[in-house]
């Protein structure tokens, strides 16, 4: 390669790189493969080694990418964040093994485990207690994410006794289980958002949220397995992970000590096929160094340590072609495109259709055309998805795909929302899959769960005109001739169906609201609104500041009640199902208490607690004859305080001399 030609290759692969680490931490949507991209900055790697003249101090190669966002406050790490090396193959962990040998000997071990598909942080305690937590940003400086990494319960807010230092970092990987994945994916799809490509982007996504009231409604989880102390504290890695264990830290259970790298491979082989039991994605194995002296023996290089490397399992991918893409229009409207795929075996399973996302996937990400040879992979997820194109096989005179610009059943112009990735058909009152969506929605068995009534039968009700909105469906009692004109429908399947609707008027509050379907009020949600606002009247008129007081309601799920309960329709359709006997108010359940320990007794519940929710706690203290109060006063008896409680509230409490309780305190009282 001419001089000439290698600067251009540079500055083209510079800058493709820059453009993948931009897509991956910041905006948590990759679009390239793990496998390209290391194969891309080897390539560069390469090229500035041929051609120092040309390396660009800010080069990809230089750094690890940055995830640093403007709405965090930055904080500089007091040890960098280091990326690992990595590797895809036998070869170059056996140069690995003879390149540490050279330089200590043979007389090591090594400690292998697993590398966790998530996102690094790094948390610092002090005193025993978390005291902040930092993305791992650029590997010099992170965003400061406490607030919300204080949501997750597998993180000690508190430690348990040990020997440790009073202030030290510990490092490890947040994640997302892929059974919380899927539930939220679902989740998504019937609120009907865009869903996220794969746990770690939803793991990432949720971390950098602003709103920590929803990062709460979204399981991550956390596995430790860096210590950082500024004495040194033990003599292994391995002993490090024991000990931090014992302190209250998760860590993971299937790290391995190994003497030869003949152990580290039965390792890996063991994980290439045992990672599909897991109940978290993993993307390979971590080969560490066991001794902190040999570890400082071999040091480090500008991006990485040398004592420990990543070995990355290769997903198993097929190519197959794409004979068309789909559109399905949701109950929200939200029109989702599917690739349908010549069938094609992957993993064990047929695969015929992929998931598209969004139209920046087609157009952006995959500038799909048709006809085109695609690389489906499957992670953990059921449904798989399309990883890149194969350009070599594109006819010339293909056309790309468009996203369409009109609904699919309505023809209606979609729009998209401010900062949301999806298409939506706004025609909510005359599109069918939308009207009928809505319908099948509410008579749901997680929302009113009607007996007698299913999709197929509110389809053909639908078909027929007798129904268009909920409140018809209570009126379907007043057209008994034309419901028996309904094909293969029955006198007795009519009368089933008719009583199951007249018995559903008794179904609580709660499940009314989750059946009125209102964009990102979920089943939990809806509950605890309910709990909240006790009456729909309430609901309808609190204010945007009442609304986001309530537990796990933050500003987006705000936002779009106040949306619902500003529109005409909606208020005139709740003023029929109220008239038609539905269940609009919160029944006070006659309290039964469990003992008369509390009576007389006052409480507030403050800060957040890692057994309990605020609601839980309120239970246990009114279910024991205590009383909960709203303010702080001196009569108050006590103040039950978790962790994150506000400052002003402390010091009032302090100063009035309230007594200040923990939960566990608290359970000690009822005992
Ligand atoms: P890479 O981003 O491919 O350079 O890999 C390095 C990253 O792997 C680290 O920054 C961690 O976020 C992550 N990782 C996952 N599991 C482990 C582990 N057991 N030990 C060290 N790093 C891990
Ligand atoms: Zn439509």
């Amino acid at each position: 390669m001419s001089p000439a030609e290698a600067k251009k290759r540079i500055e083209s692969l510079s800058s493709e790189l820059k453009q993948h680490n931009y897509n991956y931490y910041v905006l948590a949507m990759p679009t390239i493969s793990d496998f390209d991209f290391d194969k891309k900055l080897e390539e560069l790697n390469a090229l500035e080694k041929q051609f120092p003249e040309f390396t660009d101090p800010d080069s990809p190669t230089q750094r690890v990418g940055g995830d640093i966002t403007k709405e965090f406050v930055t904080v500089k790490h007091r040890w960098p964040m280091l990326s690992l090396g990595n590797t895809y193959n036998e070869q170059e962990l056996l140069d690995f093994d003879q390149r540490i040998r050279k330089s200590i000997g043979d007389n090591f071990e090594y400690v292998c485990e697993l590398k966790f598909d998530g996102l690094s942080i790094s948390l610092t305690y002090a005193g025993g207690q978390l005291l902040r937590a930092v993305t791992r940003g650029d590997g010099i400086q992170g965003d400061d994410v406490t607030t919300n990494v204080r949501t997750i319960n597998t993180i000690p807010k508190r430690l348990h006794p040990g020997n440790y230092p009073d202030e030290f970092e510990i490092r490890g990987e947040v994640f997302m289980h892929l059974k919380a994945f899927e539930r939220l994916n679902a989740e998504r799809i019937e609120n009907g958002e865009v869903t996220y490509a794969n746990p770690r982007n939803f793991a990432s996504g949720t971390l950098k949220m602003q709103d920590s009231a929803e990062v709460a409604r979204r399981p991550l989880d956390c596995f430790l397995y860096f210590l950082y102390t500024e004495k040194q504290l033990f003599k292994t890695h391995w002993e490090s992970l024991q000990a931090v264990k014992a302190w209250g830290f998760h860590t993971n259970d299937h790290s391995k000590l190994c003497s030869s790298i003949e152990d580290v491979f039965k390792f890996i082989n063991y994980w290439d096929k045992k990672r599909f039991d897991l109940s978290y994605d993993i993307d390979g194995i971590v080969i560490k160094v066991n001794s902190y002296a040999q570890q400082q023996e071999l040091g480090f290089t500008a991006k990485s340590p040398r004592w420990a490397i990543a070995y990355k399992y290769k997903a198993e991918q097929v190519q197959t072609q794409l004979l068309r893409v789909t559109y399905q229009v949701g109950r929200t409207g939200a029109v989702t495109p599917v690739a349908n795929l010549k069938p094609v075996l992957l993993a064990g399973t047929t695969v015929k259709r992929a998931t598209l996302h969004n139209a920046d996937e087609i157009e952006k990400r995959l500038k799909l055309h048709e006809n085109d040879w695609v690389y489906v992979e499957k992670g953990g997820e059921i449904i798989p998805k399309i990883i890149s194109v194969n350009l070599e096989k594109r006819d010339p005179s293909a056309t790309p795909v468009h996203y369409i610009t009109h609904c699919p059943v309505c023809n209606t112009l979609l729009e998209r929302k401010e900062g949301e990735a999806a298409f939506y058909c706004p025609n909510d009152e005359g599109c069918a899959p939308q009207i009928v969506g809505k319908m099948q929605h509410f008579i749901g068995r997680k929302a009113m769960n009607i007996d007698g009534l299913g999709d197929e039968t509110i389809e053909a009700l639908y078909q027929k005109g007798l129904i268009r909105t909920i409140s018809d469906i209570y009126d379907l009692h007043l057209h008994s001739q034309a419901l028996k004109q309904l094909e293969r429908f029955g006198e007795k399947s009519i009368n089933n169906m008719l009583d199951g609707i007249e018995r559903s008027k008794q179904m609580p509050f709660e499940k009314v609201l989750f059946g009125l379907g209102i964009r990102y009020v979920g089943e939990t949600v809806a509950r605890k609104l309910a709990v909240h606002f006790k009456t729909i009247d309430n609901l309808a008129s609190a204010t945007f500041d009442e609304l986001i007081t309530a537990e796990e309601i933050g500003e987006r799920i705000a936002l779009s009640i106040m949306e619902y309960f500003s529109s005409q329709n909606h208020k005139y359709e709740i003023e029929k199902l109220k008239a038609q006997g539905l269940q609009f108010v919160t029944e006070e359940k006659e309290l039964k208490l469990d003992s008369d320990k509390l009576n007389g007794q006052s409480f507030i519940i403050s800060g957040v607690f890692e057994k309990f929710s605020r609601d839980e706690l309120k239970d246990l203290i009114e279910k024991n004859g205590g009383k909960i109060v709203s303010s702080i006063s001196a009569k108050l008896n006590f103040l039950v305080a978790g962790d994150n409680m506000g400052p002003a509230k402390l010091e009032k409490a302090q100063k009035l001399n309230v007594p200040i309780i923990s939960d566990e305190e608290l359970l000690g009282m009822i005992k």
